[in-house]
C-alpha cells in the first residue's frame, strides 16, 4: 500500500517519503484503516521500484485499506460516492509541517512536529475506521486520489492559499482551448504531461517541462517549464526529488513499451513566473509530484 500511520506522530505518511526519512524505523508504522503492523519496503537507494508497506500479516477485519484496490478499478468506470457518502477513506487537506528530527532518550530516532506531540490511542482501530479523512503531508497522495477517482472529484480538499474547496476545483490542467499560455492569477494545483527529454538538472536548479503550452502548425514552440531552483535546498531534499522524477520516467518508458495509456504527469503548486508565463516556480519539495497514470477526465459535472 502507498501510505500508512506513522505509530510515533499518528500522522499518514506516503510511502515515497520513506525516501527522505533517515533512519527508517522497521516496526514503526500501522495500517491507516486497521491499525495491522506494516513493513516499509523499497526505499533503499538501491531499490528500482517505489517504496511501499507490505501488510505482511494481513489486515483486521472490515479494513477499507485492504478493499482499496478493487475500489480503485471500480471508481475508474463509474462514480463511487453515493447518498451514504463515500465508501473509501482519502486525504481532505493537506498539511504541511516543519519536521524536525529528534532522538529520543533511548537513542531512537523520531520525528517531532512543530504542531506538536503524538496522538495518543493510535492503537484504537475501531476509532481509526470512522476516521476516514485523512491530512497529507505532500500533495501525492492528493494527486493519487485526483487520479483514483475521476467521477468522485466533487470530494472536499483544503489546500492553504488556494481558495476553492473540492478536487475538481483545486487541481488545474495546463492545458486550454487553442493550446495558448495563459496568466494564472489564483494559485491552484497546477498538472501537465512531463516531456521527458527536456528535463535537466544541474547545481541551481532542477527544471522539467511539459508538454503543454503554445503549439503553432503542429508544434510545441513554448512549452511550460517546472523549476526548482535547489541551491539551497539540502541534498536530501534534492535527493528526493530527483528519485521521484528518475522513478517516473523508469515507470512511464515500462508503460510505453507495454502499450498502456499511462504517462507521466507533473503536478505542483507554483507561482507563475511574471515575466515568463511558460515558467513556474516551486519552492518546497513537497508541492511536486510525478505520478504514472491513465488520466480520466469525465465530461459534465
Ligand atoms: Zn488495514
Amino acid at each position: 500500500m502507498e501510505s500508512a500511520c506513522d505509530k510515533h506522530t499518528g500522522e499518514v505518511i506516503d510511502a515515497e517519503q520513506l525516501w527522505i526519512i533517515v533512519p527508517v524505523d522497521p516496526m514503526g508504522y500501522e495500517c491507516r484503516g486497521c491499525g495491522a503492523l506494516v513493513t516499509p519496503c523499497s526505499y533503499r537507494p538501491e531499490n528500482k521500484v517505489r517504496p511501499y508497506f507490505s501488510a505482511k500479516d494481513g489486515h483486521n477485519a472490515g479494513c477499507d485499506v485492504d478493499g482499496e484496490v478493487e475500489l480503485v478499478k471500480r471508481a475508474q468506470k463509474q462514480r463511487i460516492s453515493t447518498r451514504e457518502g463515500f465508501p473509501g477513506s482519502f486525504p481532505n487537506r493537506l498539511v504541511l509541517r516543519d519536521t524536525r528530527k529528534v532522538v529520543d532518550s533511548n537513542g531512537t530516532p523520531t520525528v517531532a512536529t512543530s504542531a506538536g506531540g503524538r496522538r495518543s490511542g493510535s492503537k484504537g482501530s475501531s476509532e481509526k475506521q470512522r476516521d476516514r479523512h485523512w491530512a497529507a503531508q505532500t500533495i501525492r497522495p492528493i494527486c493519487r486520489t485526483f487520479v483514483n477517482y475521476p467521477y468522485d472529484r466533487d470530494l472536499p480538499l483544503a489546500v492553504l492559499g488556494i481558495a476553492v474547496g473540492t478536487y475538481q476545483r483545486v487541481f488545474r490542467s495546463l492545458k486550454v482551448k487553442g493550446d495558448q499560455i495563459l496568466r494564472h492569477p489564483e494559485p491552484r494545483l497546477f498538472y501537465g504531461p512531463i516531456s521527458w527529454k527536456a528535463s535537466f538538472a544541474n547545481d541551481d536548479r532542477l527544471e522539467i517541462q511539459l508538454s503543454y503550452g503554445e503549439w503553432i502548425e503542429g508544434k510545441l514552440t513554448r512549452p511550460y517549464r517546472v523549476r526548482m531552483s535547489w541551491k539551497d535546498w539540502s541534498d536530501a531534499k534534492r535527493n528526493y526529488v530527483s528519485r521521484e522524477v528518475r522513478t517516473a520516467k523508469v515507470e512511464s518508458i515500462a508503460a510505453n513499451k507495454r502499450g498502456d495509456k499511462e504517462k507521466g504527469w507533473l503536478f505542483f503548486i507554483g507561482r507563475q513566473d511574471e515575466s515568463d508565463s511558460a515558467l513556474f516556480h516551486v519552492d518546497d519539495h513537497r508541492l511536486v509530484c510525478c505520478v504514472v497514470a491513465e488520466m480520466i477526465c469525465p465530461r459534465g459535472p
